[in-house]
């Protein structure tokens, strides 16, 4: 991955929204419920890189602790000593950044695994917890279903004596993985199945990222999450959806370890994005089937590989925004993310021509050698930026295969045999002959250009409808350019017919290789992570990892407008 990053400037604190968290908070702060500063953290599991998804939970932690002076903190949920490791804490940490926070206090639920595990010690005393003998698979038989109670375990009278004798064995690594649990005490006819004696701790001999070898008895996430929320004085504790069954395990928890002013669990809908799969298993899956060439591939839907595509960390901000926090789960349109990264680039970047498809164009009354250097605008009248470069025109030029069709559909309004357009910032050009290769190919176009029209406008003002882009055959520069789209084909990537899953419902074209594009030769001076809006094309990133063969390579951030919708009408 390359060292370039730039983004990492502070987020401005947007203006407060009412969403309806924030009107929690807001009375929080008003009652002094908590009797301390708002404080919220974002909690992020190292076992991946961050989506999207996590974007919006990032926006709203960090959001809050900004609108009303609190803090936040970053924990990693680290309680899974398989799938976790120190290049997704680094990758987390540098996401976050880069998305412009900054947390209070940096955390981790793996340094909490002696303070939670006294509070099991505590549990056992106060009778709240027992050591289960049972496996897990025979206390998910007996918990019951909705409709009928659990059976309670045969070890969930044990004495408190046995219990605290059997735990430290635990805790010293005397039994092998999955012989013994630890187990609340709560009710086993609890209508939330949740509560029906949730485990606590379990036992795994295993290799943790942070703690070696030092550590056999894990908690659960219900055990760790709430209680780590407590010990770092969390005032409301964020959530998706989810998690709403938990939350009774969770106010039992704070409350049962004595906790005073304990934090609130609020549950707010995850984010799902059409033509995109949020789930860190399922990226994983991508990257490790090779679907994509890692993490931070410009197609995933990862912070990592948004950033690589050339999309900034303000559209990023500007899309949770939009999108806002809602009660009840909803797809979002691919759309209205596509929306946010072009509205943030129209106003930053500036204009480039560059062909794509290239198809040359001789100039048969343009005098040979001779070459003329346009002042061309780079930003057009309604973005406030200003500035200019030159362009060279001269008698061979490329412009796309796509302005020219030789018998045109009935709204083309670009070149044609016998047809006159402009040239963007150049002459008006008319398509005088059609040169073929053997098998017919168009391979030149030969037309004349009106030497009074270098304005762009007739004299006599006679009308032409098309405008194109160009770039001098002689001046040009070759490029790669990717043409990243969608990563998947459909709006929902898991709406697919039995037996098959989500990996069936990829876009084949995906990510579409230019080898040989014509860009201006002004490109050449700029730095890689550059971003430009190549006109009439889509908005481009310069690509940070640099050059193929000291060819440069552009990465498409994102289309002109929504050509997909386009599609759908046409099917
Ligand atoms: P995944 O299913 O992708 O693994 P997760 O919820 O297991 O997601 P965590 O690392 O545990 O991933 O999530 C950290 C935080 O980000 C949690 O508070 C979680 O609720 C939030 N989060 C994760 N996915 C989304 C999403 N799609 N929309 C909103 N918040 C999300
Ligand atoms: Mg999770």
């Amino acid at each position: 991955m390359s060292d370039l990053i730039e983004g990492g400037a502070p987020a401005p604190a947007p203006a407060p929204r009412r969403d309806f968290i924030r009107e929690l908070v807001a009375d929080d702060v008003a009652t002094g419920r908590f009797g301390r500063a708002p404080a919220t953290r974002f909690p992020p599991e190292p076992n991946g890189f961050l989506h999207l998804g996590h974007a919006k939970s990032i926006c709203l932690n960090f959001g809050i602790a900004q609108e009303f002076g609190g803090t936040c903190n970053l924990r990693f949920d680290d309680t899974n000593p398989a799938t976790e490791d120190v290049r997704y804490v680094e990758a987390i940490k540098r996401d976050v950044q880069w998305l412009g926070f900054r947390w209070d206090g940096e955390f981790y639920a793996s340094d909490y695994f002696e303070r939670l595990y006294a509070i099991a010690e505590q549990l056992v005393t106060d009778g709240k917890a027992y050591v289960d003998d049972q496996d897990e698979e025979a206390i998910r038989t007996n918990r019951g279903t909705v409709t009928s109670p659990g059976t309670p375990s045969p070890w969930r009278d044990r004495s408190v004596a046995e219990n605290l004798e059997l735990l430290r064995r635990m805790r010293a690594g005397e039994f092998p993985d999955g012989s013994r649990v630890l187990r609340a005490r709560i009710d086993m006819a609890h209508p939330n199945m949740v509560m029906r004696d949730p485990l606590l701790l379990r036992i795994r001999h295993a290799h943790h990222y942070r703690r070696g070898n030092d550590w056999c008895v894990y908690p659960l996430y219900d055990f760790a999450h709430g209680l780590s929320d407590a010990f770092e004085g969390i005032t409301r504790s964020l959530c998706t959806l989810e998690f709403k069954d938990a939350k009774d395990i969770y106010d039992w928890l704070v409350e049962a370890a004595g906790f005073e002013r304990p934090p609130v669990q609020v549950e707010f809908a995850r984010l799902e994005l059409d033509y995109t799969v949020l789930s860190k298993r399922k990226l994983l899956r991508l990257v490790e089937e090779g679907h994509v060439a890692g993490w931070d591939d410009p197609r995933m839907p990862t912070i990592a590989g948004l950033r690589r595509r050339g999309v900034r960390p303000e559209a990023i901000r500007a899309f949770a925004e939009v999108i806002g926090v809602a009660r009840k789960d909803a797809r979002v349109e691919i759309a209205t993310f596509e929306h946010a990264v072009r509205d943030d680039l129209n106003m930053e970047v500036p204009r480039r021509l560059c062909v794509l498809n290239p198809l040359k164009v001789v100039l048969t009354n343009y005098p040979e050698g001779e070459v003329e250097w346009l002042d061309a605008p780079s930003y057009p009248h309604d973005v406030p930026k200003t500035g200019s470069r030159p362009m060279p025109f001269a008698r061979e030029l490329w412009v796309d295969r796509d302005d020219f069709m030789e018998e045109p559909a009935k709204k083309f309004h670009r070149l044609a045999p016998g047809r006159e357009v402009r040239l963007r910032f150049g002459y008006l050009i008319t398509c005088q002959e059609v040169v073929k290769d053997a098998e017919g190919r168009v391979v030149e176009l030969r037309c004349t250009y009106d030497p009074a029209t270098k304005s762009g406008q007739a004299p006599d003002g006679r009308k032409v409808p098309g405008t194109i882009h160009w770039v001098s055959a002689a001046h040009a520069l070759d490029v790669e350019v990717r043409l990243v789209d969608r990563l998947f084909a459909q709006p929902d990537p898991d709406d697919v017919p039995e037996g098959q899953d989500f990996l069936s419902a990829l876009n084949p074209a995906s990510l579409v290789m230019i080898p040989h594009a014509k860009a201006e030769p002004s490109l050449a001076e700029d730095p890689v992570g550059s971003r430009y809006q190549f006109e009439r094309t889509g908005y481009f990133y310069a690509e940070p990892e640099g050059s193929v063969g000291g060819k440069r390579v552009y990465n498409r951030i994102v289309g002109m407008r929504d050509s997909w919708a386009k599609e759908v009408r046409k099917g």
